[in-house]
């Protein structure tokens, strides 16, 4: 399925501006009242007639957890609200950015989902009443009789002084409308001082924002572009902490800037500096500002946890409701904020689910990490690291970069994508 750039924004409801449209309507169009509760209050679907588990998030998280639970509890209704029309793989967002693979490359359907009947919705999550055991969506409510939030993390640009009336002064590569334009920047930019900034740990992909840098240093060498690098850290070191002194290493060998300890917390775009909290003033031509991570606003206003939602990490059940959980990166668990443990933590709690449910299922296989961080389009870094059942960290390992590492990274991602899509 070829889908350009265009019509991929557009079907997803992401105008160049920035405005989000759900099913035609503007999502500011579906809050109301002053307490900021929707006007809409009319059922999605009618009330279950069974056991309904509703998944809050179509990502590798959710949609693990939507499949194997249809293996585990096949009577159950399972339900997936998703605000996208497409899956598109995270981890290649980084590819993207460097111009390594196009956005029809790790673009998926999510019709091989519905046909093991698991039902999409397609709308917008806005509200969660765990009171009343329901979910408001742009395009009406929802009734559960289990819930899973599986909705990814929501970029903070709040945190960041002026950001938001300056949308276009910042591009990064941790959601896919901002991917797509940084990878546009990318292709003008004709050489100068790059600023990539970094917030405070926990952040999707810890890794990430070092390897951006690492591709773009390559990129722009191989097309003979001048280009100054800076990574502007909000932490004492490169992310993730066992990687740290390899990073080190990989940074200096290819002259880039690295500022620990420097937290950005405004953005001049007049006068192209971003300030950090010790008042640093850092120059830039091209920024790349990361904002803070955070969980969804709804999880904050449903009163389950901010910034992240609060679980037990062995069951990923909520502290506060017995029939809700989290799981991925929305959730306050030790685990790395990834894909792999996005979609192993999806099977994890699907069996926890499958119990609730009545299932006499099996105990979940522990939590671990893998992940191949580039240093350059051909050879990667290796970092696994082992928790215990409870969330305790066992061990990590990591390895120098590898060619052999670069090819698994590519085996990696297709073996999660293919575990969902078949292909
Ligand atoms: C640049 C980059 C590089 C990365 N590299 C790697 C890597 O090498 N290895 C690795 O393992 N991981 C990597 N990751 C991280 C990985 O993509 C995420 O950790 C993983 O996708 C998390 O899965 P999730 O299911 O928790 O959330 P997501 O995959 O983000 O899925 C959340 C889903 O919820 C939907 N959603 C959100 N809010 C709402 C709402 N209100 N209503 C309805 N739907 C909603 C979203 O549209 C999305 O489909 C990378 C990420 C980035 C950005």
């Amino acid at each position: 399925m070829k889908i350009s750039r265009r019509s991929l924004l557009k079907s997803m409801g992401i105008s160049m501006a920035g405005g989000i449209f759900i099913n035609g309507v503007s999502s500011k169009k579906a809050f109301g009242d002053e307490k900021g509760m929707p006007k809409v209050h009319r059922p999605i679907l009618p009330s279950p007639t069974k056991k309904r588990v509703v998944i809050l998030g179509g990502g590798y998280s959710g949609l693990y957890c939507a499949t194997t639970l249809r293996e585990l509890a096949p009577e159950a209704e399972i339900i997936v609200v998703e605000k996208y029309p497409f899956f598109v793989s995270g981890p290649s967002h980084i590819d993207i950015v460097a111009g390594l693979k196009h956005l029809d490359d790790v673009t998926r359907s999510y019709d091989p989902i519905a046909e093991r009947n698991i039902r999409i919705v397609r709308s917008e999550v806005i509200g969660i009443i765990p009171d009343e055991k329901r979910v408001l969506t742009a395009s009406g409510d929802l009734e559960y009789t289990l819930l899973v939030i599986s909705t990814g993390i929501r970029i903070a640009d709040e945190d960041v002084l002026n950001l938001i009336e300056q949308p276009a002064s910042n591009a990064h590569a941790w959601e896919l409308g901002e991917t797509i334009e940084m990878r546009r920047r990318i292709e003008a930019f004709r050489g100068g001082k790059i600023v990539i900034t970094v917030p405070t740990a926990p952040f999707k992909c810890p890794p990430g924002p070092y390897e951006v840098a690492c591709l773009l240093r390559e990129y722009f060498d191989n097309k003979k572009i001048k280009a100054e690098i800076t990574i502007v850290d909000a932490n004492d070191k490169p992310q993730p902490g066992p990687l740290a002194q390899k990073w080190t290493g990989v940074l200096e060998s290819r002259n880039i800037n690295y500022m620990p300890n420097s937290k950005v917390i405004e953005i001049d775009a007049a006068g192209r500096r971003v300030i950090t909290d010790k008042g640093e003033k850092v120059s830039y031509d091209f920024v790349s500002i990361i904002p803070p991570n955070k969980a969804a606003t709804f999880i904050k206003d449903a009163g389950l946890g901010d910034p992240f939602m609060d679980v037990d990490p062995s069951t990923f059940k909520s502290k506060k409701y017995d029939n809700i959980f989290a799981v991925g990166d929305c959730a306050k668990v030790p685990y790395t904020k990834s894909a792999f443990t996005a979609s192993l933590q999806g099977k994890s709690v699907a069996h926890q689910v499958a119990r609730a449910l009545g299932t006499d299922v099996s105990e979940p296989a522990p939590i671990y990490n893998i992940c191949y961080p580039y240093v350059s389009s051909e050879e990667s870094l290796m970092v696994r690291a082992d928790w215990d059942k409870d969330g305790k960290m066992l061990k990590a390992d990591v390895d120098d970069p590898k060619k052999e590492y670069a090819r698994s990274r590519a085996a990696w991602e297709r073996g999660l994508l293919s575990g969902l899509f078949g292909t």
